[in-house]
């Protein structure tokens, strides 16, 4: 794709190489966003400056030492000062006293400033081609590629060094972790299932996920396959599974969902045991890691008995037995909480002024239009009372996830308390609010459910790459590890919104992002 293919860039941008704005209107910015979005405590995210750049350019140096900076290692939980990180190609070789700079010679010696520096941030559960565009049109087409590519960016600019994505368009995904692997464009690491396997409704669309299913072959090949398989029976199961492991998966994923997420009485179709069995056993033939969707407590029972590695969003219609979470423990499984796609029916009318004041920050004009056509109606429709056969239709009641946002809460609680792994993932891009830029949102959940600020950053870093099975790459900086660093303004584990002020990226000891750090 040509590399000059999207919207200008705006005021704020600091994905730009250079330092494009004072560090002073920079603070002052993310001040006036951060107080006008206040939700009691937790404001949402705030990334001024994912401006897109048609002439970014990363940098790259043979040999770096990184200097004036506190460390947050994920290991220990407190932070460590005068320190030297020395980064050769992509991996950090040591940490050493801050000696005499002078001594690193064939160097290139990288002053920080003093900010925070800690390991990449990872999301284990993201869309990343997910283009935020609902109906297909010709802007749908022709912008697709565009957002795909802003959600790469946005994702890294803001502290995303590694994402797991569970569900998207196979070419895509292909085509753009490729992209990004390369550092042709700003995008993290990207480990994906590719398609999920999904259950099939009727013909052409079906639940949980309502995603388009296309048969047209043009448009498949235009959209990079389907943005979810929907195959029936055991055979068709194993078939769609296969395909997937050829065309790159590293992951396999699933849903279990018996009702909408409302109080509609419709059922959704799932497979049978047999065919989740199919899927766990495909994945042990290639050595890869099933994941289930399961937002409610039926599906975190099945995922639980069936042995899948890990469940998808925290169950929301229910508090978990203890058996279950004991037995969810013995398993060694791991669940990843998605908070803020329940947490964000308080806040809809904030994210549509979000969207309003910078969504051309994060989002093409046609994804604006669609997004918040679809937030707008979710409003309208709280306020009025529905027929019963569209209620019955509905994917998503409002009402319901407010309703229900007690049990989501108290379960990650009870799952923390009682040790169970939990992960850190936002699906961002399953939703119509949660874009690339708001992963702090998802991590100030877990601060408002009494988690420490030192555990959801090792949920964001560390158990996020065990999770992975990458903790010998990825995770924690330490000697050996890739140098995938980010350096923040302020102390997280003070106050998380510190990694909303994200002032360098380095993705394998490539730089991503500076702001007001000196690479001359
Ligand atoms: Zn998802």
């Amino acid at each position: 794709m040509k590399k000059k293919d999207t919207i200008e860039s705006n005021t704020y941008d600091s994905s730009h190489y250079t330092d494009r704005i004072n560090r002073r209107d920079f603070l002052k910015i993310s001040a006036a966003v951060s107080s006008s979005l206040m939700l009691g405590s937790a404001g949402l995210a705030t990334i001024p400056g994912c401006g897109y750049n048609s002439d970014w350019k990363g940098i790259s140096f043979p040999k770096v030492v990184l200097h004036n900076f506190k460390l947050f290692d994920s290991v220990s939980n407190k932070l460590q000062k005068d320190l030297a990180l020395i980064i050769e190609s992509d991996e950090i070789r040591g940490i050493e006293r801050k000696g005499d700079l002078s001594q690193y010679k064939d160097y290139k010696v990288v002053d920080l400033k003093g900010f925070t520096v800690l390991p990449g941030l990872i999301d284990n559960h993201v869309h990343v081609t997910v283009p935020f565009m609902y109906s297909v049109n010709y802007n749908t087409l022709s912008q697709m590629n565009p957002q795909i590519r802003y959600n790469f960016r946005n994702c890294i600019m803001s502290g995303i060094t590694t994402v797991r994505d569970v569900g998207g368009f196979p070419g895509k995904l292909n085509k753009f972790r490729e992209m990004a692997d390369k550092n042709e464009i700003p995008g993290p690491r990207v480990i994906s299932s590719l398609s999920p396997i999904a259950a099939r409704e009727g013909d052409l669309l079906g639940a949980p996920e309502k995603a388009p299913y296309f048969k047209n072959p043009i448009l498949k090949w235009i959209l990079g396959g389907n943005y979810a398989e929907r195959p029936i029976g055991v055979e068709e199961i194993k078939a769609a599974c296969e395909e997937m492991v050829q065309l790159g998966a590293q992951w396999l994923k699933t849903l279990q969902q018996d009702h909408p997420y409302s109080y509609a009485p419709r059922k959704l179709p799932n497979h049978s045991d047999d065919g989740y069995k199919a899927i766990l056993k495909t994945g042990e033939k290639y050595g890869i890691k099933c994941a289930l969707h399961e937002p409610l407590l039926s599906g975190f029972k099945k995922g639980v008995d069936l042995g899948f590695h890990t469940l998808e969003h925290m169950p929301m219609d229910g508090v978990i037995p203890d058996r279950y979470i004991e037995k969810f423990i013995k398993n060694e499984m791991a669940i990843m909480p998605t908070i803020m796609i329940y947490g964000d029916s308080f806040v809809i009318n904030k994210i549509l002024d979000l969207i309003n004041d910078k969504g051309g920050e994060y989002l093409m004009p046609e994804a604006i239009k669609q997004m918040s056509g679809r937030l707008r109606k979710t409003l309208e429709m709280e306020k009025s009372k529905l027929s019963e056969a569209a209620y019955a239709d509905l994917q998503f009641d409002n009402q319901y996830a407010k309703d229900m946002f007690p049990n989501v809460t108290a379960n990650l609680k009870k799952l923390h308390r009682m040790g169970a792994t939990i992960g850190a993932g936002s699906d961002i891009g399953g939703t119509a609010s949660g874009f690339f830029g708001r992963f702090s949102d998802e991590l100030k959940h877990y601060i408002s459910a009494g988690i420490s600020n030192f555990d959801v950053l090792r949920m964001a870093t560390s158990v996020n790459a065990h999770i992975l099975d990458m903790e010998d790459k990825i995770g924690t900086i330490e000697k050996g590890k890739l140098a995938d660093i980010i350096a923040v303004d302020g102390n997280p584990l003070n106050d998380i919104s510190a990694v909303d002020k994200t002032m360098m990226v380095m993705k394998g000891g490539f730089f991503v992002k500076n702001i007001g750090i000196d690479l001359g």
